[in-house]
């Protein structure tokens, strides 16, 4: 057997070596009579050398068997041993799940690598990605690769460009996501398309996004949402019973729309794992005493809440705590209303809240009503700007973020989210567009290939903000794993959206040319999904951050510090593409 020497123990002239390969791990022992020389040997190997043993295969003695180990029940006894390579001393321990700076682990990622949790996860990419091919092979999709040099697509976020130097002066970009290419292969007649598709956005980076990452991109022909959404559920259900039998997966997946999403959890990608749903006090607030509330709404703001159960434990600092939680958000401050008595029958007592002298039994009664509040419960509520719009910065909603902030937040405090559970469900009838405030036009929600629901084209021109996309998100556990929506296909409707869109006739031909062409001949209908693949494996290996899940990932700032990625290059190298750098970066 060859491997790496994992651990070593000098056991009173007997020595213990485990030795861990791909696979894992076995005991091998030296006896100092039996094979000296070997004895000897391996009184010199370090953590980490590389051996090959040679030796018999031998049940553990009695009371000396590991039942945490799969090969627990037997040992080696080595007759032989060659050091095959010599290792320093590790900058961190291989053998312990010791807490590890990034930057240290990332910098030394083969050697982060050969941890247990990392070779875990790797492998469990590596079961998804083999399951998902196989399943969508079973099910007459072919895999078909498309370019990473292309041209720059719509997809909302920077490209990262490549100076093309036979052409000075262009660029290519890498692609954001195959959308064009795979809607192309639609009119080319493949009518079921996937990839494990490489994707990069210049974005700023959070524990779920990477400069380069990966996506399960399909398409079908012939095909409505409905198709698409059932397929992924078919699809993430049997992959997650595949690669994690021991979590519970709960279906069917849920299909909520945008609205009700955002009405019962102020989020597009709400975790469904527990209750604490919002509840809106718009008209018993109007006529408050309290003057934060009536001013809210009388400048067209809103008044809503959640509630904690049994919350009225919570101490002062901890509710103080909370309130800066959600200033951190953005709203304005946390109103407080704690039920010591029953919420039909409330005495003057039973409220305790510091603005309680301004509130009347009515607007507590209303609340604990909509929340089903119980005696011990604590309603929380927000007043601030109102509008329906989406949950990211930038919204002038700052009372839905605040509360599904808060939301999970006290899920986190109270132990409510269940990491034994994969909650997925389905956010559908998302707008088609949202108008953006800093250029002042519309802006696709989704992408500007999505098709809008027909029953709202009667907005179309009057009323865009009314008009409902046929796009749909899957979200996880209050992540969003992916996007997709039926696309247009016809020259017209898409011609119809780059207009509403701000896009010029001339821009569209020169962008978008191709697409509105391919549309003309015989396009078939059609629709698709992206997944991220880095966010589902994530959450299939119970891992929080998706570069536990990615075996080079690149830190919050978008390096690689294993290879020193991204790097100056030779003046040479920008001479040939005819680039001259404003400034020159540090070396
Ligand atoms: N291309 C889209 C994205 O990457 C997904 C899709 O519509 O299929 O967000």
């Amino acid at each position: 057997m060859a491997g790496w020497v994992h651990r070593r123990r000098d056991h009173g002239g007997l020595i213990f070596l485990d030795l861990r390969d791909s696979r894992g791990l076995v005991q091998v022992v030296f006896h100092p009579e039996s094979a000296p020389e070997a004895h000897g040997v391996a009184g010199g190997v370090r953590h980490e050398f590389v051996v090959a043993v040679t030796g018999e295969v031998s049940p553990r003695k009695d009371g000396t068997e590991n039942p945490d180990l799969p090969t627990g029940e037997i040992e080696i006894i080595a007759s032989k041993v060659e050091v095959l390579n010599e290792a320093k001393t590790p900058p961190f321990p291989i053998n312990e799940e010791t807490e590890v700076e990034e930057l240290l682990r990332l910098k030394h990622r083969y050697l982060d690598l050969r941890r247990e949790r990392m070779r875990k996860n790797l492998r469990i990419r590596d079961q998804a990605t083999a399951f998902i091919r196989n399943f969508l092979h079973e099910r007459d999709f072919i895999e078909v690769e498309t370019p990473i040099l292309t041209n720059s697509t719509p997809e909302g976020a920077r490209d990262y460009l490549v100076p093309a130097r036979q052409h000075p002066g262009t660029f290519y970009a890498l692609p954001q996501s195959p959308q064009q290419y795979k809607q192309l292969l639609m009119v080319a007649g493949i009518e079921r398309y996937f990839q494990i598709a490489r994707c990069a956005r210049d974005e700023d980076q959070r524990a779920d996004r990477q400069p380069d990452f990966t996506q399960l991109d399909f398409e079908m022909a012939f095909a409505d949402e409905e198709d698409v959404m059932s397929l992924t559920e078919e699809l993430f259900s049997a992959l997650a019973a595949h690669v994690r039998p021991d979590l519970k997966i709960i279906s069917p997946f849920p299909r909520i729309t945008f609205e009700e999403a955002m009405r019962r959890f102020g989020s597009d990608k709400p975790d469904l794992r527990y209750g604490l749903e919002l509840y809106n006090l718009d008209d018993v607030a109007g006529s408050s005493e309290f003057g934060v509330f009536r001013s809210a709404i009388e400048t067209g703001g809103t008044v809503e809440g959640i509630c904690v159960p049994g919350g009225t434990e919570f101490s002062r600092k901890e509710i103080d705590s909370l309130t800066s939680f959600v200033q951190g958000l953005g709203a304005k401050g946390l109103v407080s209303i704690g039920l010591l008595g029953t919420p039909a029958a409330l005495g003057e007592d039973d409220v305790r809240s510091p603005v309680a002298k301004y509130l009347s039994p009515e607007l507590v009664e209303t609340a604990a009503k909509r929340a089903g509040a119980k005696q011990g419960d604590l309603l929380l509520l927000v007043a601030g700007e109102g509008g329906k719009g989406k949950t990211e910065p930038g919204s002038s909603n700052r009372v839905k973020p605040a509360l599904d902030g808060l939301r999970r937040e006290i899920a986190v405090r109270l132990g409510l989210a269940d990491d034994g559970i994969l909650h997925y469900a389905f956010i559908t009838e998302f707008p088609l567009v949202e108008w953006d405030e800093d250029v002042e036009r519309w802006d696709a929600l989704h992408h500007l290939f999505t098709a809008p629901m027909v029953e709202d084209m009667k907005y179309f021109e009057s009323d865009p903000a009314m008009v409902r996309s046929r796009a749909y998100d899957v979200t996880c556990n209050g992540t969003e794993i992916g996007s997709g929506s039926v696309r247009i296909h016809e020259r017209v409707v898409q011609e119809r959206v780059l207009r509403l869109l701000g896009v010029s006739d001339d821009v569209a031909q020169r962008r978008f040319g191709h697409m509105l062409e391919a549309f003309e001949y015989g396009a078939p209908p059609h629709a698709g999904f992206a997944p991220g693949i880095d966010r589902l494996v994530a959450q299939l290996a119970s891992e929080d951050d998706i570069r536990e899940v990615i075996a080079f990932p690149k830190t919050k700032s978008g390096m690689e510090p294993l290879t020193g990625a991204p790097s100056v290059v030779e003046q040479e190298q920008l001479d040939v593409l005819g680039i001259k750098l404003v400034e020159q970066p540090e070396a």
